[in-house]
């Protein structure tokens, strides 16, 4: 019999009456003749509000006890489907990491699975019991609970998936798949049928948060097909996330993204010579803070330059505080913007066709949509605008490229 790894998101499990229709979905699929590995999220809006408590209790509080604290909701929820299914007859027990064990490797906060422990589970499996993996967390080497960065069940699941060779993997989650851009924002939005796994990377490491961008990295690598699907009608076909020669499409764009929580960093008036831009970055990098895009103008003179950069909202203090203390560099006037979102569109299409760039910057400057910084890959372009264009930005972007067709 083959396996087969369930996995359901937050808003899935989100109330007792979500629960119980996750045990009928997880039933129905027992009927198929599959094993099953079920992983879950918190119930939705727990994990958020373990993390505000975190925050009220101490400003700088300890990333280990962060991660003990808020990988907490996800015991809740499995216990609550596993309760459910032996009320419904099944056999099923809960499961979290350190149990079985999940052993993750690098920083608390965003560690990553390195190996997952089968025995004890393969038993479960073999003996027809339903196992409820908590998603989302980890025990290190240090023998410490460890969590995978948020929206972390996602790579739960497919590294689940890895190590025990399951046929599929299934992400139950609120939407009926990965859609042209986030069909709550856009109602026009269209269900993308199948996607290949470097599209669904980028898109989700630009703002799609339907998937977490680890886990798409982790499917990649391993080569696991992902169908994405809704857990409220489950009699839709979904998306599948698979290797690029599966997908067929005679789209050149296949998605458009935006991000809520971007800052611009201007450096207005520093020296124009070699060795500046390392000076003002090497700081940065050290104290871990991303730097996303960057733009340095040509200076007029000569002697002067400005210099712009985005990276995180919530790491706009900190670099404040780099930059005023940073001995290395002179800067006349510091500016700071959160009002920005980085707007992006995807596709592999753009590598074969001419003119897309000159497209995207038509279709918002005939918006009057401003563009701050550019920045593009082989298959994305990303532009930062005021944060108050985001909708008309992406509404004009989708009908260019004819994404609601
Ligand atoms: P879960 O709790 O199931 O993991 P998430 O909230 O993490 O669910 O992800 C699902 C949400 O992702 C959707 O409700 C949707 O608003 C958002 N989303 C953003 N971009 C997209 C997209 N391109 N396609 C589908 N959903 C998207
Ligand atoms: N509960 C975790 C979060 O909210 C993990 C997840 O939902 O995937 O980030
Ligand atoms: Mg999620």
């Amino acid at each position: 019999m083959k396996i087969i790894v369930l996995k359901f998101g937050g808003t899935s499990v989100g109330t007792i009456n979500r629960i119980k229709k996750v045990a009928n979905i997880i039933g129905k699929y027992v009927k198929k003749k599959y094993k099953i590995i079920v992983i879950s999220s918190a119930m939705s809006g727990v994990t958020n509000d373990l993390v505000n408590k975190s925050k009220k209790i101490s400003k700088s509080f300890s990333n280990s006890e962060y991660d003990t604290l808020v990988s907490a909701g996800e015991q809740m929820s499995c216990s609550l489907i596993a309760g459910r299914l032996i009320n419904k007859g099944f056999k099923s027990r809960s499961w979290m990491s350190w149990q079985i064990p999940i052993i993750t490797e690098g920083k608390h906060k965003f560690s990553r699975i390195k190996k997952i422990y089968k025995k004890e589970i393969l038993k479960y499996i073999n003996s027809g019991g339903i196992p409820i993996i908590a998603g989302f967390q980890g025990v290190n080497f240090q023998n410490r609970i460890t969590t995978l960065g948020r929206g972390g069940s996602d790579a739960s699941a497919i590294m689940i998936a890895k190590f025990f060779n399951a046929e599929k993997c299934i992400i139950f989650t609120d939407v009926e798949g990965v859609y042209t851009t986030d069909p709550n924002k856009l109602k026009t939005a269209k269900k993308i049928k199948v996607i290949s796994y470097e599209e669904m990377l980028e898109m989700a490491s630009l703002g799609a948060k339907v998937m977490q961008p680890h886990s798409i990295q982790d499917a990649r690598l391993n080569r696991i097909d992902i169908e994405v699907k809704s857990s409220f009608f489950i009699n839709k076909s979904g998306t599948l996330i698979t290797k690029k020669k599966n997908v067929i499409t005679s789209k050149i764009i296949t998605g458009i993204t935006s991000t809520y929580n971007d800052a611009k960093v201007t450096l207005v008036g520093i020296k124009d010579r070699p060795g500046i831009a390392a000076a003002i970055f090497k700081p940065l990098s050290e104290n871990l803070i991303n730097v996303d895009m960057v733009v340095q103008n040509i200076s007029a003179n000569g002697k002067e330059t400005d210099l712009t950069f985005t990276i995180k909202s919530e790491d706009l203090n900190k670099t404040k505080k780099i930059i005023n203390e940073n001995k290395k560099i002179n800067v006349k006037d510091l500016l700071f913007d959160k009002n920005v979102s980085k707007v992006s569109i995807i596709g592999v299409g753009m590598v074969t066709t001419p003119g897309v760039t000159y497209r995207m910057f038509q279709a918002l400057a005939k918006e009057k949509i401003n563009i701050q910084v550019i920045s593009t890959s082989e298959i994305k372009i990303s532009v930062l605008i005021n944060k108050k264009n985001i909708k008309k930005s992406i509404l004009a972007l989708h009908k260019e490229f004819k994404l609601n067709k």
